[in-house]
Formats: structure tokens, C-alpha cells, sequence
């Protein structure tokens, strides 16, 4: 899937639920909305928090559209660490595959040594 079939999953989805769901969906219409949002990991999966309530879903290189208001955020910051985060998480459970905007990488590997989680993939 590519960045514009993403954001156009979003509209089609939005549409649908238009249609089954005029009470809930007839007002949300897919809307960019320039506002920066930091992302985080949680069980293993990056999302940021849209103003709405809803966790949207992201990962590096991508927006977060929100499925529930409709905003696309294009602006997302994650962490430049990504891949090492990801790769130090990846080796814990899935509930314990939590990380935060300024948790270090010196803390993740702390926190699995603590837990018996081998440096070793
Ligand atoms: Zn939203």
C-alpha cells in the first residue's frame, strides 16, 4: 500500500460508515489537519493520540489517519531511534512492547536485562 492508498482506505472507509451509519458518520469528512503529533509504541504498535480520543495507528514514513473524526495528520514525529527501539522491544512480550517520546535506548535495554530478556535477537 502506498502513503495515497492509505489516506484513501480512510475516505472510502469514512463513506461506508456514512451509509450505514448517517447518525454517527454524516458529519466526519476526511480533513488534513497541520497540527504535529508524537508518536509512541504501545503492544508493539506506533500510534499517536488524535485530539478526538482515538489511538490512530502510524509508523515511520507514514500519517495517521483517524478513522473516527477523519483527520490525516502528515506531520508525525517518530523517534529517530525507530529501528532500534523496535528491534530492542521486539524481543519482549507483546503487552511489554511500551516505549514513550525521551525513553532512552539505554533504558529499554535496562528494563529487558531486568527482565531476563537476552541482548542477543
Ligand atoms: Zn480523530
Amino acid at each position: 500500500m502506498t502513503v495515497e492508498g492509505y489516506v484513501a482506505a480512510q475516505a472510502a472507509f469514512i463513506a461506508r460508515n456514512a451509509q450505514a451509519l448517517p447518525g454517527r458518520y454524516a458529519a466526519v469528512h476526511p480533513h488534513e489537519v497541520a497540527r504535529a503529533l508524537e508518536a509512541y509504541i504501545n503492544h508493539g504498535r506506533w500510534l499517536v493520540d488524535c485530539p478526538c480520543g482515538n489511538g490512530v495507528m502510524t509508523a515511520p514514513g507514514w500519517p495517521a489517519c483517524c478513522y473516527s473524526c477523519g483527520a490525516i495528520y502528515r506531520d508525525v514525529h517518530i523517534s529517530a531511534d525507530a529501528d532500534q527501539i523496535e528491534a530492542l522491544l521486539s524481543r519482549r512480550p507483546i503487552a511489554h512492547q511500551n516505549w514513550k517520546a525521551g525513553e532512552s535506548l539505554a533504558l529499554l535495554r535496562a528494563e529487558n536485562v531486568q527482565h531476563g530478556i537476552s541482548e542477543e535477537g
